[in-house]
C-alpha cells in the first residue's frame, strides 16, 4: 500500500467517523526493516514516529537515524527498563516492577502508555481492565507521563469482535481521562479510527504489497 495510501486511508475512516484527520497519528512500525528502508518507505514523507518492538534491534536504528523519534512497542523487560528513556513513548507497559525500574533508570520523565488485555486472552500481555484503576494509581506514585492506553487485538478476528475491543479501549481511556488511545494495525486500523485510536501502529501496510 505505502506510506500515503495508508495516510489517505486514516483521513478516510476519521472523516466517515466524524473525527478531524489530524486526531490520528501514524506510528509507522519499522520493526525487520533496515534504516535505507525506513528512510525511503517513510522519513522521506515527514517526521513520523518509529515503532519498534525490541531494544536489540532498535539501539542500532536510534544510532543510524539520530534524527528520527522512536517509540517502544514490544514486550517490555526489567533488564531493559534503562533503555526507554531514549524513546519518546512507550506502548506497552503492563508491569509494576517495569514501571519502577523505568522510572528508577531514566534520566527524564518518561512518557508511557498502559497496555490493556482487553478481550481477556491469556496468551496476551497487558493490563485486565479490572485491575487497571488500582495500576494506574501506582503508576501515579512515579516519576513518569501516564498519556494514556494501548491494545493489541487479535489478528484475523471479526470486525465486529474487533470494533467492540476497540470501543472498551477508548471507554477505559475515556473513564480515567487519558488523551492517547493507541490501538490498530495494517489489517485492522481502520476500525480502529472508527472507535476513537488517536495513534495507529502500522508495518506491513506500509512497506509490504498488502
Ligand atoms: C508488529 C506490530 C504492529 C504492526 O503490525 P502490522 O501488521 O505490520 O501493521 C503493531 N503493534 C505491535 C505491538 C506490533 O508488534
Amino acid at each position: 500500500m505505502g506510506l500515503p495510501e495508508v495516510l489517505d486511508r486514516i483521513a478516510a475512516a476519521a472523516r466517515a467517523a466524524g473525527r478531524d484527520p489530524a486526531e490520528v497519528g501514524l506510528v509507522a512500525v519499522t520493526k525487520g526493516q533496515d534504516p535505507k528502508a525506513i528512510r525511503r518507505k517513510v522519513l522521506a514523507y515527514g517526521d513520523f514516529p518509529l515503532g519498534e518492538s525490541r531494544v536489540q534491534e532498535a539501539l542500532p536504528k536510534l544510532a543510524a537515524l539520530p534524527d528520527a523519534r522512536f517509540h517502544f512497542i514490544g514486550p517490555l523487560q526489567r533488564n531493559k527498563a534503562r533503555f526507554m528513556d531514549r524513546f519518546a513513548l512507550v506502548h506497552s507497559l503492563d508491569r509494576l516492577a517495569v514501571a519502577e525500574a523505568i522510572a528508577r533508570r531514566s534520566a527524564r520523565s518518561v512518557a508511557v502508555l498502559v497496555e490493556v488485555n482487553v478481550g481477556r486472552e491469556p496468551q496476551k500481555h497487558g493490563v485486565l481492565p479490572e485491575a487497571l484503576p488500582d495500576f494506574l494509581a501506582r503508576l501515579g506514585a512515579l516519576p513518569l507521563r501516564v498519556r494514556g492506553l494501548m491494545t493489541v487485538a487479535s489478528r484475523g478476528a471479526e470486525p465486529a469482535r474487533l470494533r467492540a475491543v476497540f470501543a472498551e479501549l477508548s471507554r477505559l481511556a475515556d473513564r480515567y481521562n487519558l488523551p492517547e488511545r493507541s490501538m490498530g494495525m495494517s489489517e485492522d486500523f481502520e476500525l480502529a479510527v472508527a472507535e476513537g485510536a488517536t495513534l495507529v501502529r502500522i508495518g506491513r501496510a506500509i512497506f509490504d504489497e498488502l
